[in-house]
């Protein structure tokens, strides 16, 4: 085994990069290649079809069959050209990544023959056999079929020889059984709720959209090496594994230059996702050794995220390509930076005004501070819940460790935003909010300066940081499904800004002007939002446990309370009255993460304790038989003088046998734990007794980490650390 793991380490370090199959033309040429887009749209729609779809993608209008058909029949002509034989409903159950069900196109022609064949209800609805996805007992309760039905809203796509159709997935009742269903309401609720604030400003306004980017961070691991830790293999992160001697401490892999074999990689990802549409633009080494990031330009959040997804699917393929793979993890190392995947926010109109960025004018800058002031305010109302969107099992290794967000939602306003916010509290409700710097500082007036623009000051503390034209959600998880957030965020905003237009509408009942009704209703908020939600501190601080409390923000960082979140009165009321969730899918969703928690963690605590058993011991064992038989043979030659002579091989051997003894019992301990654990059939109280076995992981690989500092470098059956995080 000693002699395989060199091997394996030698062949990838001597790995050399692939060359890229280099497309014709320029990104701008290739891009959308693989897209039913509206391009598309135009060349392969009948004039009536074409009109249909339109009235269908851009004012919700449904879609009937007669149109459906001629969509499906000039899509099957644009899929042939591309050599399309199959066709699938893409889809996003409440499980990580997307499912897919192919269907060839083949059929029979009615006369003997065979055609390629796709018609509108193929195209509209699939109904799959969805009874193995997590449902929470929806499907057991009411009714076992489940259903696909496109989202016209995200274009089709082609993936290899496959007619990708992103799709909702519900049940036979009605209720959401994935991710997008969820937020598409959401994204209706806060375009609902922001549209008759923003007509206040511009009557013009019809639609308010809500936009996502995303950045996302990966590691790359050579896939030999991956292959020889069962651990990354089956969860996703090392459960073991002392830390190198060197790893970021140098902060030299941020932004350093990518290896020629890394480079290739997001060369070839990036080619294959601009055929597919998604408009990445950067890409660079992380914090971490061998992480690193990519992010798009952020985009309408519906297709970002679908975007997003597509892009995970399609990482993991070309990593392959390289002799890599991904790891979306977001702690697959201990002791180095985890991943997480930014959620970049914001609003902006049909109009193409964004509401989350100073305005031109002071009219601008007022309905700027009214959207800034209230997502504030939802994120303070919701904090716990925000929190709970993005726990989960993986994730919570990330929060709270290196680098990471704390398991606590405040918001960074930076200094600029602190002071205009302080400003607007201390100045009469009619005074103008202007951009310094354009017109002349007059004393009294509430300014931002023109550099703040594109110049915000930064916090990497701080979960939810306001960073010029945008909110950036950094809890997020690497892998995990960004509607989760943005479903939340986007219902809580909706909730906050249909209070506001309430309470407005009464103090434009009283006669006042317009701006000095804004005002006078955003003052009490913003009194209770700044010394409560907004903190510009360190984030990473004990302090500020101790101050979060005080301020009253949610502290828990056990996951399975958290989810506990999304059933309380103050979420139950928000998510129905924004028509997001209905009180039966919170339950049901809630039943499936703690599920997903639980198996989670019974997985690694298995895998943990199979490699304690069958490669840890073992190892440490031969290490011990090798000292034990090297202290003999001094006592066979040199008599009793062997006691001073073999006095380290003798401590050593107390070492190892003490640290034999601890990982043995902690593993006999963490089983029987698991066997108690799995009795439990209550879900909630399942999930609390498999959070104690994640604790105990932790503690369990305290002596197999110390194991593998004192045993034999030749000995050690698994690619360490430093063989993991160097190779690329
Ligand atoms: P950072 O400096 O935060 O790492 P990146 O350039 O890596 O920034 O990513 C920032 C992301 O935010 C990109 O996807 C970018 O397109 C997106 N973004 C920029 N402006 C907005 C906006 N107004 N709304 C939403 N996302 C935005
Ligand atoms: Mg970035």
């Amino acid at each position: 085994m000693s002699t395989t793991r060199f091997d394996l380490v030698k062949d990838a370090f001597a790995k050399k990069a692939v060359a890229v199959d280099t497309p014709k033309g320029k990104p701008s040429e290739y891009f959308g290649e693989l897209v039913f887009d509206r391009a598309k749209m135009c060349k392969y729609l009948d004039a009536a079809s074409l009109k249909g779809l339109l009235a269908c993608i851009d004012n919700g209008q449904p879609l009937d069959r007669k149109t459906a058909d001629g969509v499906a029949a000039g899509m099957k002509t644009w899929a042939l050209e591309h050599g399309v034989t199959h066709v699938t409903h893409w889809f996003q159950p409440l499980t990580e990544g997307t499912a897919e069900k192919h269907d060839s196109l083949l059929d029979y022609d009615g006369k003997g023959g065979v055609i390629e064949s796709f018609d509108g209800k193929s195209l509209a609805q699939q109904e799959p056999d969805a009874s193995s996805f997590p449902n929470g007992g929806i499907r057991a309760t009411f009714e076992a079929r489940g259903y696909t039905a496109w989202d016209p809203t995200s274009p089709v796509f082609i993936q290899d020889d496959t007619l990708c159709i992103p799709t909702v997935f519900i049940s036979y009742t009605g209720e959401a059984l994935d991710y997008k269903t969820p937020l598409l309401k959401a994204l209706k609720a806060v375009s609902d709720a922001a549209v008759p604030i923003c007509k206040i400003f511009d009557p013009k306004v019809t639609k308010v959209y809500s936009y996502l980017g995303w950045e996302q961070e990966y590691f790359l691991v050579d896939e030999e090496l991956y292959a020889a830790r069962p651990d990354l293999m089956i969860t996703g992160r090392t459960l073991m594994g002392h830390n190198s001697s060197k790893n970021q401490q140098l902060d030299d892999h941020y932004f350093g230059a990518i290896p020629s074999r890394v480079m290739a990689f997001m060369r070839d990802l990036e080619i294959a996702g601009h055929k597919l549409g998604i408009p990445i633009k950067t890409r660079h080494n992380e914090v971490a050794p061998n992480q690193f990031e990519l992010a798009p330009i952020y985009g309408e959040t519906n297709l970002a995220n679908d975007q997003n997804q597509l892009i995970m699917n399609v990482m993991n393929i070309v990593a392959r390509k390289h002799g890599f793979v991904v790891l979306l993890h977001e702690k697959p190392f201990d002791g180095v930076n985890g991943s997480g995947k930014h959620n970049n926010w914001s609003l902006g109109t049909d109009t193409g005004t964004p509401l989350m960025a100073p305005g031109k004018d002071a009219k601008g800058n007022l309905q700027f501070v009214t959207f800034f002031v209230n997502t504030l305010a939802a994120v303070q109302k919701h904090n716990a819940l925000l929190k709970a969107t993005i726990a989960s099992a993986t994730n919570a290794h990330r929060l709270g460790a290196n680098e990471a967000p704390p398991a606590i939602v405040s918001a960074f306003l930076g200094k600029t935003m602190t002071e205009v916010l302080h400003k607007l509290l201390e100045v009469p409700s009619d005074t103008p909010i202007e951009i310094a710097g354009k017109k002349g500082k007059s004393l009294g007036l509430v300014e931002i300066p023109e550099i703040f623009v594109d110049n915000t000051d930064r916090n990497r503390t701080s979960p939810f940081a306001f960073t010029g034209n945008r909110f950036e959600f950094r809890a997020v998880g690497s892998c995990a499904n960004c509607a989760g957030a943005m479903t939340t965020l986007n219902a809580a905003v909706a909730e906050q800004l249909t209070e506001f237009k309430a309470a407005l509408d009464v103090e434009l009942a009283k006669g006042k002007k317009v701006n000095v009704a804004i005002m006078d209703t955003l003052k009490p908020i913003i009194k209770s939002i700044l010394p409560v939600v907004c903190f510009d501190g360190n984030g990473y601080s004990d302090e500020w446990k101790v101050e979060a409390v005080k301020r009253g923000l949610d502290v828990e960082t056990s996951v399975p309370e958290m989810i506990k979140e999304f059933t309380k009165p103050a979420s139950l009321a928000m998510f129905t009255k924004t028509g997001v969730y209905t009180e039966a899918e919170l339950a049901a969703r809630n039943e499936v993460k703690w599920e997903t928690y639980s198996k989670k963690v019974q997985i690694e605590s298995r895998v943990m304790v199979r490699m304690v058993t069958n490669h840890i011991i073992p190892a440490a064992i031969s290490y011990k038989e090798k000292l034990l038989r090297e202290v003999k043979l001094s006592k066979d030659v040199f008599g009793d003088d062997y006691v001073t002579m073999c006095a380290p091989e003798i401590t050593i051997l107390k070492t190892l046998s003490e640290l034999i003894e601890k990982a043995t019992v902690m593993a006999e301990n963490m089983r029987q734990a698991r066997k108690k654990a799995n009795a439990i059939t209550d879900e909630y109280e399942k999930a609390v007794a498999y959070h104690e076995i994640a604790e105990a992981l932790f503690a369990l690989r305290k002596p197999v980490d110390k194991l593998e500092e004192v045993v034999d470098n030749d000995a050690w059956p698994l690619p360490k650390y430093r063989e993991l995080l160097f190779i690329s």
